[in-house]
């Protein structure tokens, strides 16, 4: 008898079974993949490189309490990321700060004569209710053109007017030298791999694991009192309001015979080629090694569901799954997946970590 079957190995499922474990509940956690550690899952390659299976992942967070409970499970390798767009024949810092548009127009503007240009060129029409209204209406739409534009609509098959504004706003446009691509607090890569800090999670006598298993197929076979379930929301309610749009990636990985592949982390190709970014994982890694191992992101509309799509129609039909999960007994959601965020790791982690602070006042409340 388990108290929790936890759904999916991924941050939101390995955190919850973690604090539940150490809380003296009995926790039974399963992923279909053949791993744990979800899209975080890293490994080393045929030739020895260490490679992010879904893609590049690096932690940042400004919450000293997320960094916190995660170093208990790894020390931290210090990496700053950052990012060049290949536009107009030059690689270019993303996102754009002052050299960007610089270099890119030759001029020579300070921040204030950059603040100018930014306004001078903004087209303002009210609130920014599209990734096009957020853009346009901070930089102009030649900037816009060139960085956003078509970059947006191979990464989500649809235009940045479509698009709610939360996602350019992920990036936005800076009128310092700053070329990081997060401005957190705490930016840092676990030292020996996320997986590796995943079994540090899950290494507990109270974590029984299982892979390679749908809980659908668990369900008849285990007893448990709760379920907390992050995988896809639609599924879990068989899509009976339909399908929840989600944008899916092909991965190519190539492996190079040299030290070094490009001249940084990752290109991003916002007008060029069907993919949208190479990333180069020895420098997110710190990994030597004589070989390089790069991944090309090749956006799709079906496979693995990796991202939600922002969208307000798309929030109206969360909306509804949302009212039905909150009706369900004994299931708990949590995750990118099970409640249709576009949200980064931390953000994910300290979801997870608000759900079991609220199921064990719950349970206090009850026990009182
Ligand atoms: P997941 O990691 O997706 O875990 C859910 C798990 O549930 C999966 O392993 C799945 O197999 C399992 N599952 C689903 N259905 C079932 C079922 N029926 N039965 C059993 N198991 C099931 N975040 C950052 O902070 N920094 C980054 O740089 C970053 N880069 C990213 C790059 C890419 C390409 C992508 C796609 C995401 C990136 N993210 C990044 C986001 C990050 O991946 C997520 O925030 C985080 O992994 C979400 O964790 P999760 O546990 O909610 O979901
Ligand atoms: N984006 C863009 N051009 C770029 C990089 C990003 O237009 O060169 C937009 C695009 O819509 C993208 C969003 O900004 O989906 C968020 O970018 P981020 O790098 O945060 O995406 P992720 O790493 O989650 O794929």
């Amino acid at each position: 008898m388990y108290d929790y079957l936890i759904v999916g190995c991924g941050f939101a499922g390995a955190v919850c079974a973690e604090r539940l474990a150490t809380l003296g509940k009995k926790v039974i956690i399963c992923d279909k993949r053949p791993h744990i550690a979800g899209n975080a899952y890293d490994c080393h390659d045929a030739a020895g490189v260490l490679v992010h299976k879904y893609g590049p992942h690096i932690f940042h967070t400004q919450s000293a309490r997320i960094f916190e409970y995660l170093s208990q499970f790894t020390e931290w390798r210090r990496y700053e990321h950052r990012v060049l767009a290949h536009v107009d024949g030059q690689l270019l810092p993303f996102p754009i700060n002052i050299d960007t548009v610089n270099r890119l127009y030759g001029l020579h503007l300070d921040a204030a004569g950059l603040e100018d240009f930014f306004a001078r060129r903004a087209e303002r029409s009210g609130a920014a209710r599209t990734s096009e209204d957020a853009v346009v209406g901070r930089i102009g739409r030649d900037l816009y053109e060139k960085f956003f534009r078509n970059y947006t609509r191979k990464q989500w098959g649809v235009d940045p007017a479509e698009l709610d504004a939360s996602v350019a706003a992920r990036v936005p446009a800076r009128t310092n030298h700053d070329d990081r691509y997060f401005t957190d607090t705490f930016q840092a890569m676990p030292l020996h791999g996320f997986t590796r800090l995943f079994e540090r999670m899950l290494d507990h006598k109270n974590i029984s694991i299982v892979l390679k298993t749908d809980y659908r197929d668990l369900v008849p076979e285990v007893s448990f009192r709760d379920m907390i379930y992050s995988g896809p929301i639609d599924a879990f309610f068989d899509g009976c309001y339909g399908d929840l749009p989600y944008r899916s990636l092909e991965f190519r990985f190539e492996t190079h015979e040299r030290e070094r592949f490009q001249s940084g982390a990752v290109i991003n190709y916002p007008n060029d080629h069907e993919y949208t970014r190479i990333t180069e994982f020895k420098y997110l890694t710190g990994q030597t090694h004589p070989s390089t191992t790069v991944v090309y992101e090749h956006p799709r509309n079906s496979g693995d569901p990796y991202y939600p799509v922002p969208r307000r129609e798309n929030a109206e039909v969360y909306a509804r799954y949302k009212a039905l999960a909150d009706v369900t007994p004994h299931v708990h959601f949590v995750g990118r997946l099970a409640t249709y965020r576009y949200y980064n790791m931390d953000q994910v982690v300290a979801q997870a970590l608000t759900l079991i602070d609220s199921l064990e006042s719950v349970g206090r409340t009850r026990a009182a």
